[in-house]
């Protein structure tokens, strides 16, 4: 990130703040200035709009809608950080049995997977794209896209649902302890943009990350379009998941004075 000149990094993993630390302290190191966030896994705000969907070439929604929570003005040890991070407890307490569960379904489905290997691949907060790594490297799909079409994507054979607060509740806890909110990459939702937009300013969301590597040219400008019309803010996100998508931080064009933070 030095490298590629970034002055701001928030690290904003899956339902967990147990990263802030030691990310503050890497930050800190190399001049860079660290703004504590967190990606919420959320029920769905609005069903999806098939015709949205076949618009983007996409078979389905995703069941969960994500919601990225940023707190550049939350001091470490305050109220208001022991409030948020009491209310994600159980939501990352999750994480693990429910991987458990899904490894036990492949198990079923003659795919073993050993626990350790997918928790090495995830360093912290574990999901189902470690998991998909881990059932390219046994050779039972190509590619990552393959595991989570075929097998761990949402209602498919080896997948497990989880727990979720509606956004409605995640949107007014983040408030609550001074953070800020932006809805992560909407394509994955097959909401109209200006539907999608509207939803946002009606339930108090900030922003839109209009600016996903997933998002082509002409749907990033409609949606930025939205936000402004709509006088939202924009938010930008490399969604690290792994090298495996080769995104570079600091690399993708974005309205800086638009942004949500
Ligand atoms: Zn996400």
């Amino acid at each position: 990130m030095k490298n590629n000149d970034v002055k701001f990094w928030s690290l904003t993993d899956h339902d967990t703040i147990a990263g802030w630390p030691s990310a503050e302290l890497h930050a800190k190191q190399l001049g860079i200035t660290f703004i504590p966030g967190v990606e919420i896994t959320c029920e769905r705000g609005i069903e999806p709009n098939a015709e949205e969907l076949a618009r983007h070439g996409r078979e389905r929604a995703s069941k969960s809608w994500h919601l990225l929570a940023y707190f550049p003005n939350l001091l470490h040890g305050s109220e208001k950080a022991k409030l948020f991070a009491q209310w994600l407890k159980p939501l990352q307490n999750n994480r693990i049995p429910r991987m458990k569960k899904m490894i036990a379904k492949l198990n079923e489905l003659n795919m073993p997977i050993d626990f350790k290997e997918v928790a090495k691949k995830a360093g912290g907060s574990i999901g189902r794209p470690h998991l998909a790594e881990a059932m390219v490297e046994q050779g039972y799909v190509e590619t990552k896209t393959e595991a989570f079409e075929k097998w761990i994507g949402d209602g498919l054979p080896a997948h497990v649902a989880q727990p979720k607060p509606s956004i409605d509740e995640a949107v007014k806890m983040v408030k609550l302890c001074n953070g800020v909110t932006s809805l992560a990459h909407p394509l994955y939702y097959g909401i109209p943009p200006l539907e999608l937009g509207e939803f946002c300013r009606e339930i108090g969301i900030d922003s839109i990350e209009a600016f996903h590597r997933s998002h082509n040219d002409e749907y990033r400008f409609e949606l930025w379009n939205v936000c402004r019309e709509l006088k939202l803010k924009v938010s930008c996100g490399s969604d690290f998941h792994g090298q495996t998508y080769g995104q570079s931080p600091g690399n993708m064009a974005t309205p800086i004075n638009q942004l949500c933070v």
